[in-house]
């Protein structure tokens, strides 16, 4: 499985534009393209994507993981490029999106082959389970829920042993022992602590990054 993180607070390719948001693209063999989160703005979101090689046609699924700007701010720009997405929002999400195939997702749900949702946790987030070939690795929009609640409902698919995204003020640092990646973006916190401690574990994220599950 294959993450690109397309739209976040740092860059790691030259080019690419940084802001403050989360986006990535999942995709594997076999498998619809899956776009997780939109970022804040869609000029910026269309900017990387285009530098990434990114088809905004061929994405097949579109989770978004919490009603925040900075996670949904780009879905007007993609959803008018792509009309046939299925389209997977917490059910707490605030907008209508008339005449799309769109699930409000309170339980936790299988989205294709490999990729889950936790469900919405808090009444608030969803975050994707991906079941990779390093194991069962998270991606996360924002974490409000707290990493650790994410984690625990995470392990009903099995041991979690990777997270990327925003760990908003998460610093219950114990709850990451035992995970292999670590990888902290957009709004976490204590991004610098989480290296100091995990150094081995930690990769630097930024827009550009791909990981290869
Ligand atoms: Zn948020
Ligand atoms: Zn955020």
């Amino acid at each position: 499985m294959k993450i690109t993180v397309v739209y976040d607070n740092e860059v790691r390719e030259k080019g690419l534009r940084a802001d403050w948001g989360f986006s990535c693209l999942v995709e594997a063999e076999g498998m619809p393209q899956i776009l997780f989160d939109t970022g804040t703005s869609g000029d910026i979101l269309l900017h990387n994507m285009q530098l990434l090689g990114i088809n905004t046609n061929v994405i097949g699924i579109i989770v978004i993981s919490h009603d925040h700007f900075d996670h949904t701010g780009g879905l007007s720009h993609i959803l008018e490029k792509n009309k046939s997405a299925a389209i997977y929002v917490p059910a707490s999400f605030s907008k209508h999106i008339p005449g799309r195939n769109v699930t409000p997702v309170k339980e936790p749900i299988p989205i294709c082959d490999n990729v889950y949702t936790t469900g919405q946790l808090k009444g608030i987030e969803q975050s994707l389970v991906l079941n990779t070939r390093s194991g069962i690795v998270l991606v996360v929009g924002c974490s409000h829920p707290g990493v650790g609640e994410i984690i625990d409902a995470a392990s009903s698919y099995g041991k979690v042993n990777g997270i990327i995204g925003g760990f908003h003020e998460f610093r219950d640092l114990d709850r990451l022992h035992g995970l292999s990646l670590i990888c902290p973006c957009h709004c976490t916190q204590h991004a610098a602590e989480i290296k100091r401690r995990f150094p081995e574990q930690c990769l630097e994220c930024g827009a550009g990054l791909v990981l290869e599950l």
